[in-house]
């Protein structure tokens, strides 16, 4: 599986390359995964994002922390604890960093293992300051992509219109011009391809150190309206306009997920299964949301009291 993992800052499009990696391995026939993940949400904060790719089907969650390639769109990140440039770094990885000096200047600095690749892929502080700033993700996808060996140029100029269509042809044009510049120059400075790492299988998942909090009896941890007054009183079930659903043959009683997260309390455990208070119950969709096994329908609020023959609202 290759795992790559996209550090940069805010504004500077890290979920973009993410994306448009993704979608070119996904249309060079890849099962794919990225996402973002963002620290504080502002300009120029650290954030991350990251892609997993395979040919088989990705099982793997979460933060990469054994990455095969990690792409550093700002070298200023990396001597940046919080940025967590170097998180997971194995020996076999490959770090590519966006930086005018040498590659030598940065294997000495960093003094890790791995393989060190440092390509002046765009200019961070160039004359051309934010025209050329809004350009590092792709530009860093275009070098990330030649580096994989997975992904032609076509393909990526084909993902790159796929995730930007909307933004009009002129910034399409002027985004697959400068990820296939980099895409080029990352051909000419290295013959270095960055192999898939191996599949890791849960057997050998180590449990971090937590502490293991026993499972109370549903019926004393489920959620419930304990205040007095009006909120018992008042029928906010009568604000909603989709209706929750438990379809109690696909539910298998997990840890009730649906009623810890209903933030209304209506979901209750009676009889060893989850039961909707229909008189409180918002509509919100959250607890839909939530359910593991997808037992849980939205079904019109209007369409439901047609259905019903009449009395209390209950799906049961
Ligand atoms: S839809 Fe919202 S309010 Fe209603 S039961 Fe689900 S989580 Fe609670
Ligand atoms: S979250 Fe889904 S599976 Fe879990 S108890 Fe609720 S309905 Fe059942």
């Amino acid at each position: 599986m290759h795992r790559i993992r996209f550090h940069g800052r805010g504004g500077q499009g890290m979920k973009t390359a993410s994306r448009i990696l993704g979608s070119a391995f996904f249309l060079e026939g890849f099962e794919v995964q990225d996402a973002p993940r963002y620290g504080a949400e502002r300009r120029g904060a650290p954030i991350f994002a990251y892609v997993r790719a395979s040919k088989k089907p990705v099982y793997e969650r979460g933060i990469i922390d054994n990455p095969d390639l990690i792409i550093v769109a700002d070298d200023s990140l990396v001597p940046i604890p919080v940025a967590n440039v170097l998180a997971g770094v194995k020996p076999w990885s490959t770090i590519l960093i966006n930086s005018s000096e040498s590659s030598d200047t940065w294997r000495k600095r960093l003094n890790v293992s791995c393989n060190i690749i440092s390509l002046p892929i765009i200019d961070n502080n160039g004359d051309n300051g934010s025209l050329v700033r809004q350009y590092i993700g792709v530009a860093c996808a275009g070098a990330g992509a030649k580096l994989l060996g997975a992904i032609s140029a076509a393909t990526l100029e084909q993902a790159i219109k796929q995730e930007l269509s909307r933004l009009g042809d002129n910034i399409v044009s002027e985004n697959i011009d400068k990820a296939l510049t980099s895409y080029e120059m990352a051909a000419k400075e290295t013959d270095v391809i960055v192999a898939e790492g191996e599949e890791i299988s849960a057997v050998n998942y180590n449990k971090p150190d937590w502490i293991e909090l026993p499972f109370e009896k549903a019926r004393f941890s489920a959620p419930i309206i304990h205040a007095g007054l009006t909120s018992s009183k008042v029928k906010t079930g009568l604000w909603r306009t989709m209706r929750p659903v438990i379809d109690h043959e696909h539910c298998n009683h997990c840890w009730w997920l649906c009623g810890c997260f209903c933030p209304d309390g209506a979901i209750n455990i009676k009889d060893n299964s989850p039961q909707i208070d229909y008189d409180h119950c918002k509509g919100c969709m959250i607890c839909l949301a939530q359910c593991p096994p997808h037992a849980i329908q939205a079904v019109s609020e209007s369409e439901a009291l047609k259905n019903e023959s009449g009395g209390a609202c209950d799906d049961t």
